[in-house]
C-alpha cells in the first residue's frame, strides 16, 4: 500500500512558512518547536523537513543523512531543555503517534519530546 503524504497537513504549513511556531531548533533536515498545547512543562515537537507520514515511512525512506540528523536533533533539544538525566535533568518521553491505534492527529512524522514533571504511565488503561 505505501504512504501518500497530506501536502495540507499543519506541519508542513509550517514548514513552508505559512503557519507560525516557536522555534527551538533548525538543522538542516529537521525543526523543533514548542507544541501549541503543552502537556508537560517541556513539550517540544521535533519534525523532518522531508514528506514523511510517520515513523516507520521515515525509517524505511529517508535518506542516512536525514535520519542522522532527525536523530541528533532530537538529542540536541534534550540538552537544550534539560531533560537529560545525563546533566542533572529529570528525565523525559518521547513519542511518535503513528496511526489510527496511535492517535497520531498529524500526518507528518513528529517526536513528542515531554519532560520537567513526573510523567506518569506510559499508556493509559482508559482506552481498554
Ligand atoms: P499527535 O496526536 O499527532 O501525535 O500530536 C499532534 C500534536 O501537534 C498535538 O500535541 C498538538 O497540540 C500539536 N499541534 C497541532 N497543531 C499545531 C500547531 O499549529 N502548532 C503547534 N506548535 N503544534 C500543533
Amino acid at each position: 500500500m505505501g504512504y501518500t503524504y497530506d501536502t495540507n497537513n499543519i506541519f508542513a504549513k509550517i514548514l513552508r512558512g505559512e503557519i507560525p511556531n516557536k522555534t527551538v531548533l533548525e538543522t538542516e533536515h529537521s525543526l523543533a518547536f514548542h507544541d501549541i498545547a503543552p502537556q508537560a512543562p517541556v513539550h517540544v515537537l521535533v519534525i523532518p523537513k522531508g514528506p514523511y507520514v510517520c515513523l516507520d515511512h521515515f525509517a524505511q525512506e529517508a535518506s542516512d543523512a536525514e535520519i542522522i540528523d532527525y536523530t541528533r536533533a532530537i538529542g540536541k533539544v534534550c540538552e537544550m531543555t534539560g531533560v537529560q538525566p545525563s546533566q542533572g535533568g529529570q528525565g523525559f518521553r518521547a513519542i511518535a503517534n503513528t496511526g489510527e491505534a496511535g492517535v497520531q492527529e498529524v500526518p507528518h512524522l513528529h517526536t513528542h519530546i515531554l519532560g520537567g514533571r513526573i510523567l506518569g504511565r506510559m499508556v493509559s488503561r482508559a482506552a481498554e
